[in-house]
């Protein structure tokens, strides 16, 4: 554990994501920190270009030279098929990550200016990471727990911080998130009693 206990502000986490590139190329680092590589066939020959949609928005998109498979940075992880800018995400993140009595959908609804249903939908999801990685709030938002109690404790056994940062917990299957333990809480999402 860090012995350094600062937590970023919310001002401080927002100058740092507050644009898509920022948060893409954040993310990138935490997914692939020894440079892209292909989610389907693990070539380290990619290529990065641009997609204009039909409705003008840019994607930014990776293609494997080796398999041709297209993909963003966010396929297959919790962020996947949700048509809401990571910069929402990443605040999000840190309002769960930060919140010591849990984080209602109401409030982040209210906050993100989002409907209920996605605001829910965020947090659980978010929890559902943060069930199967300790240092996931570490990682999006520099918030390191001090709790050790939480999540099964902090740097032992298989989830220490040597083997986590070579696991790509976050790719978070959409199995997982179904058979969530926390698909039956409804209010209080951050709370960990949910
Ligand atoms: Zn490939």
């Amino acid at each position: 554990m860090k012995s350094n206990k600062k937590q970023p502000s919310i001002f401080e986490v927002f100058e740092q994501f507050n644009t898509e590139e920022r948060c893409i190329s954040h993310f990138e680092r935490i997914r692939w920190p020894h440079g892209l590589r292909c989610i389907r066939c693990d070539s380290e020959r990619v290529m990065q270009f641009d997609s204009h949609g039909k409705t003008g928005k840019v994607r930014h998109l990776y293609e494997c030279v080796d398999c041709r498979y297209q993909y963003s940075v966010t396929t297959g992880t919790i962020f996947h098929d949700s048509h809401l800018p990571l910069t929402k995400w990443f605040l999000a993140i840190y309002m769960i990550c930060s919140a010591k009595k849990g984080v209602s959908a109401a409030q982040l609804k209210r906050e993100l200016k989002t409907s209920y249903e996605t605001a829910w939908y965020m947090a659980h999801r978010i929890r559902t990471a943060m069930s199967e990685d300790v240092h996931f709030c570490e990682k999006f938002s520099g918030i390191v727990e001090a709790d050790e109690t939480y999540v099964g404790g902090k740097g032992k056994g298989p989830r220490g911080r040597s083997t986590a940062s070579k696991v790509p917990v976050i790719a978070v299957r959409e199995r997982n998130i179904r058979q969530s333990p926390y698909a039956g809480c409804r209010e209080r999402l951050g709370e960990r009693a949910c």
